[in-house]
């Protein structure tokens, strides 16, 4: 709807913005892929591709699917153009648009939803994972949401993960009956699943159980030491959470979470998440390129936004033309695509009907100020200005009427007397 179509082009206003400070570039990757790249890349067994992905056979045969995330089809693309060989270290690029799961639906939760992403891709220095925890933060501060949260966790390189695995489900072996469902599943597809699992969350089984962190090898522990120290020199407040390992099986090292308490999140309040994926280009058959990401749901971030109870800003446009009789309404378009051209937002009513009728409507659009034009006008070459908040009206001829309303709108703005011509006076 327009009213939330403009929500939307805030949204992604600051995405712009803030993408531009980091220096990020966007990128804009087609909505469905093979779906061998999500197989593959995403991981058979993570959930996401197990049971959520809109698959699709096409006519030539060919398997295809309906985007759930961005990272993959971004990885895709940087092998396929050969990003790696041409760009500065490391690739920075930014991304938003519809993924696709097939979820159970609730708020905060669609089958269609939003993501506005980012990826550094090329480095293995835990600058970038900072830099990009340091991103995701600041993304949310301009967009005013408060008490935010940072989780942090690492799940090391492949042996760190491997050796954790296998430590998780030596664990959790002789405890399987006691885990819900999903989990008795996950426990061989994708044991690291279950421990941030929602149903399970207060099972004392899983209290207990062995944490990533335990079985970092000494290398990817100190990477993960330097990640903090970084986020402590910036002042960036997080919390490490030990559990946290994220739903996508590509995460090496660094994950981390942004979550906020707004009650219009309800449940889901979790605004995002990331982390760094040193094989997924392997994995593609690509060359090495290690790389940190995330992705913020952007219908979440709306709802937070809308939490907020925040004022909306009135939207004005600068003026109604309001034009009386044919010969008036026919020179009123003209004068409204003159105004137009010089950059101005002005409407006028496009049926003939009486100055009450015409002042109603004009209403509905919230004008600055009312341009009135009539025979009178039409014979003294003038059109009538006024000011919709003080009701005062000026005769302007015609060719002033550009300037004159020029200023006025600044006048109008910024609240300075009509004296002012818009001085850099604060009043
Ligand atoms: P993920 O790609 O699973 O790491 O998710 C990143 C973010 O996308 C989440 O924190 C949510 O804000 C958002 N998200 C994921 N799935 C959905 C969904 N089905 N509906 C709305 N937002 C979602």
């Amino acid at each position: 709807m327009p009213q939330d179509a403009k929500k939307w082009q805030e949204l992604e206003y600051v995405i712009r913005q803030v993408s531009r400070i980091y220096n990020f570039e966007e990128i804009r990757t087609p909505i469905f892929e093979a779906s061998e790249l999500f197989h593959r890349g995403v991981g058979d067994t993570s959930d996401i591709v197990k049971k959520e992905t809109y698959d699709f056979e096409d006519r030539g045969k060919r398997m295809i699917t309906l985007r759930p995330e961005g990272t993959a089809s971004i990885v895709r693309s940087v092998i396929e153009n050969k990003l790696y060989s041409t760009s500065a270290q490391p690739l920075k690029v930014f991304y938003y648009g519809p993924m696709f799961r097939y979820e159970r639906p609730q708020k905060g939760r669609q089958r269609q939803f939003h993501q506005f992403g980012a990826e550094a891709i090329g480095l293995k220095s835990a600058l970038v994972d900072s830099e990009m925890i340091a991103y995701a933060t600041t993304f949310l501060l301009a967009l005013k949401i408060p008490n935010v949260i940072v989780k942090v966790n690492s799940l090391g390189d492949l042996p760190s993960k491997e050796a954790y695995i296998t430590a998780l489900k030596d664990y959790l072996r002789p405890h399987v009956k006691t885990l819900c469902h999903d989990c008795q599943r996950r426990f061989d597809e994708n044991p690291l699943r279950v421990l941030d699992c929602k149903i399970d969350k207060d099972n004392p089984v899983l209290h207990k159980a062995p944490k990533p962190l335990d079985y970092l090898t000494e290398a990817d522990r100190s990477h993960f030491d330097e990640v903090l120290a970084n986020l402590d020199e910036m002042n960036i407040k997080y919390f490490i959470d030990k559990n946290l390992v994220r739903g996508l099986d590509y995460y090496t090292h660094t994950v981390f979470e942004l979550e906020t308490d707004l009650e219009s999140l309800g449940a889901q309040s979790t605004l995002g998440g990331g982390g760094r994926y040193n094989s997924l280009s392997e994995t593609l058959d690509g060359p090495k390129l290690p790389a940190v990401g995330f992705a913020f749901g952007m219908e979440r971030l709306l709802l937070a936004i809308d939490g907020l109870n925040k004022k909306p800003d009135t939207e004005y446009i600068h003026a109604f033309l309001i034009a009386l009789g044919s010969v008036a309404k026919t020179k009123a378009l003209a004068i409204t695509e003159m105004l137009r051209h010089g950059g101005l937002v002005v409407e006028y009513d496009y049926q003939d009907r009486n100055l009450k009728a015409q002042f109603k409507q004009a209403e509905k659009y919230n004008p600055m100020f009312y341009l009135i034009y009539g025979e009178d006008e039409i014979k003294d070459n003038v059109v009538n200005v006024k000011n919709a908040k003080t009701g005062e009206q000026d005769r302007i001829p015609l060719e002033e009427l550009y300037e004159n309303l020029v200023l006025k709108i600044r006048q109008y703005s910024t609240g300075c007397s009509d004296a002012c011509d818009g001085c850099e006076e604060d009043c």
